[in-house]
């Protein structure tokens, strides 16, 4: 006799599932049920990220304004900065000091990326240096390709999920957990006040010719997507291409290119071979936006002992 129950209790998995798949996007808390080392791309949950491209083609309908434009790139500019100074070189290798309330503000701007929270990004960092170019590697060209070490790891069950172990360090600040677990609230909380901003500059200058539809596109769309790819040549393009001045047991490159649009990060070769300094171009030509950043900052008193360069990498360097 066929059991007419069978059918509804198989199909409810995959019912539950995509319902979790919908709900993190609001909540990524409940990470049960989830496989960690899933690395087909998730779609459904990865669809605001699809979205957030989709959205990069109302240009033609929105037009464009120079205001829009410089918007845009000052958001990626400051943004950049957050991911590079702080979900980079403060959360993920505490190479300064800050207080709480700074080390709150960088986390807070660097959610504002939509990628994620800081506890995710530098859990999924501190995983990257430890198994660099091997298969326990989130993201390795050598091993599963370039699209996945560029876009489709950063969608993949493995992908979302946390690696607590990694950072106890950062898990015991409730304000950084809350970041992490509400990750959308940032980036939903930036997009609407670029909204907002351009509707008022087309009610006091209407001769700038923006308005909240365009500066949503410009200012949040274009700019965050355009930061997403940039971040993520690190994990793709500068483990295939540029040049390999120290012989770390990974595929990192130097890349100057890389390293302009990235604020430092191309000079990915010096990072792995030592991640502990707060600096990552090793000579004084290797242009390190991040680091002079830094540098203002600790000249002002908000950050606080950068660690440098030792002597002895700067002297290997040299060779
Ligand atoms: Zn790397
Ligand atoms: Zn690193």
């Amino acid at each position: 006799m066929p059991n007419t129950r069978a059918e509804p209790r198989e199909a409810s998995p995959g019912r539950t599932h995509r319902w979790r798949s919908i709900l993190r996007w609001f909540d990524t808390a409940d990470a049960q049920g989830y496989e960690p080392d899933g690395d087909r791309v998730d779609w459904l949950r990865a669809t605001p990220f699809i979205g957030m491209h989709l959205a990069c083609l109302a240009v033609p309908w929105v037009g464009v304004s120079v205001v829009a434009i410089l918007v845009a790139v000052a958001l990626y500019a400051v943004r950049m900065f957050a991911l590079t100074a702080f979900y980079h070189r403060y959360f993920s290798h505490r190479t300064f000091g800050a207080s709480r309330a700074v080390q709150f503000l960088g986390a807070l701007v660097g959610a504002s990326c939509v990628q994620r929270g800081p506890l995710w990004w530098a859990a999924h960092h501190r995983n990257h240096h430890r198994h660099a170019d091997t298969d326990q590697d989130p993201h390795s060209p050598r091993i599963r390709g370039f699209v996945h070490s560029h876009v489709g790891w950063f969608l993949s069950p493995r992908g979302f999920h946390t690696d607590w172990a990694r950072i106890p360090d950062l898990a015991r600040y409730p304000e950084l957990r809350l970041l992490d677990r509400f990750d959308l609230l940032v980036p939903v909380g930036l997009a609407a006040a670029v909204y907002g901003l351009g509707a008022l500059l087309e009610r006091v200058v209407p001769q700038w010719g923006t308005n909240g539809p365009q500066m949503l596109v410009w200012g949040f769309f274009v700019s965050t997507v355009v930061l997403f790819h940039a971040t993520v040549t690190i994990n793709s393009l500068a483990h295939r291409y540029g040049s390999r001045r120290f012989d770390t047991r990974d595929d990192s490159r130097n890349n100057a290119w890389l390293a302009l649009l990235t604020f430092g990060e191309g000079w990915h070769n010096n990072h792995h071979f030592f991640p502990g300094s707060a600096r990552q171009g090793f000579r004084w030509w290797e242009i390190d936006l991040t680091w002079y950043g830094l540098r203002a900052l600790a000249a002002i008193g908000v950050v606080h002992g950068l660690k440098p360069v030792p002597a002895w990498v700067a002297e290997r360097a040299r060779r």
